[in-house]
């Protein structure tokens, strides 16, 4: 089977697919990758748990990204496989036993995280501080981000402040990492995070050369809004006043903001019952995210064989082909109103959390990923 199509017409018309296809835009990806490069004033990190699809990677990768922020050893692999230049970075607190010393030994991983005094004996048994730079993690909340990341990993101001004094003693170059969370719905959550971070660092005796500010960026859903990538990254440059090394460097990581764009989802219809659409992917598969209630659809167009659907819309009810009562999708979409068995839906914006999270529950899975390559084809949103 070809695994690269002009557009979603010519994908539909060739393999009318049972299973779900999930299409890879790379000139979307592309577009992602520049405003993110362009507009953030320093080293971005592709956190690649948000998709670690080797298309799309290999789209992230074209597009300019050179580093990439992995939480494992699988992850790190997974890069390789891909490109021999993309820097990972082993930004996990918590790693597998040896997992660091293989990073270090095999892959020539640099940067690691901690945020604890134990987590740092056990990098400092396993990597040569020598060769390495040790973040310390440093928790910050703020209200606006929908998914705290630091409930689970981050050190408080005092025990920052150690860490990087013992970072330093072990002599490895010690830097601060700290993450806002994740669909961070106001700039504000970094001005936040960053000034508490310039006041933990104003009592540090010397001067960091790397600040990684974490991902977050949030992306809008239908029903979902978020504020425009400029907004972040304005809000970043006026709020990042850090006193550095000469040479001293922001980071960021996103993972949502470059992953969610480029990929969609089409799905066939197996069966209508009045306004509930019953589709061969489900809350087991792509649409796992939508669980955890951030946001609760996707945007969305329908396919009758390689036509797009027009005409008078109507509100449908969505649930996927597992037994599972709970598989349905939260949000009402909108669609043609004859839509029918054997219809296919385009998904957009399904890129981030999404093909990571499938399961092969009940026996449905597709790993189908195809790359649609005419400029001109976009995905729907
Ligand atoms: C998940 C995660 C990210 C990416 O978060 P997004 O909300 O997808 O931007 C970045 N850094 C760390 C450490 C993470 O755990």
């Amino acid at each position: 089977m070809s695994d690269s199509f002009k557009s979603v017409a010519a994908m539909l018309a060739d393999l009318r697919p049972v299973d779900p296809v999930y299409c890879v835009y790379p000139h979307v990806y592309r577009a992602a990758a520049e405003e993110f490069l362009t507009g953030f004033p320093g080293r971005v990190l592709y956190a690649i748990k948000a998709n670690n699809e080797p298309k799309v990677l290999q789209a992230l990768f074209h597009a300019g990204i050179q580093h990439v922020d992995c939480a494992s050893l699988q992850e790190i692999r997974e890069v390789r496989a891909i490109s021999h230049d993309a820097q990972c970075y082993f930004m996990n607190p918590v790693r597998l036993r040896g997992a660091a010393r293989t990073a270090q030994q095999e892959f020539g991983v640099r940067h690691f995280v901690v945020d604890h005094a134990d987590g740092l004996k056990l990098l400092l048994g396993e990597i040569d501080p020598l060769q390495a730079v040790i973040f310390v993690r440093l928790a910050v909340h703020h209200k606006s981000a929908r998914v705290d990341l630091s409930s689970k990993f981050g050190a408080s101001a005092e025990e920052t402040l150690t860490l990087l004094q013992a970072v330093a003693d072990a002599g490895a170059e010690p830097a601060l990492a700290f993450n806002v969370g994740s669909h961070v719905m106001s700039p504000d959550a970094y001005v936040h995070a960053i000034n508490t971070a310039i006041t933990v660092l104003e009592r540090l005796p010397f001067k960091l050369r790397l600040i990684d500010i974490g991902g977050g960026y949030a992306k809008p859903y239908p029903g979902f809004a978020a504020p425009p990538m400029a907004d972040y990254f304005a809000a970043i440059v006026e709020a990042a006043r850090f006193s550095l090394l000469d040479n001293g460097e922001l980071m960021a990581e996103p993972g949502r903001a470059l992953a969610a764009p480029g990929l969609s989802a089409v799905v066939e219809v197996l069966l209508r019952k009045g306004n509930r659409l019953y589709l061969n992917d489900g809350l087991y598969g792509v649409f796992w995210e939508l669980r955890y209630h951030a946001h609760d659809r996707y945007p969305a167009r329908a396919w009758r064989g390689a036509e797009p659907m027009t005409g008078e819309t109507q509100a449908f009810q969505l649930l996927g082909p597992t037994c599972d009562s709970d598989d349905k999708l939260p949000g009402l979409v909108d669609l043609p109103a004859d839509i029918a068995i054997g219809d296919y839906i385009e998904f957009g914006s399904i890129g981030a959390y999404s093909l990571g999270g499938r399961s092969d529950f009940n026996g449905f899975y597709s790993n189908t990923v195809v790359n649609i390559t005419d400029p001109l084809s976009l995905p729907p949103g």
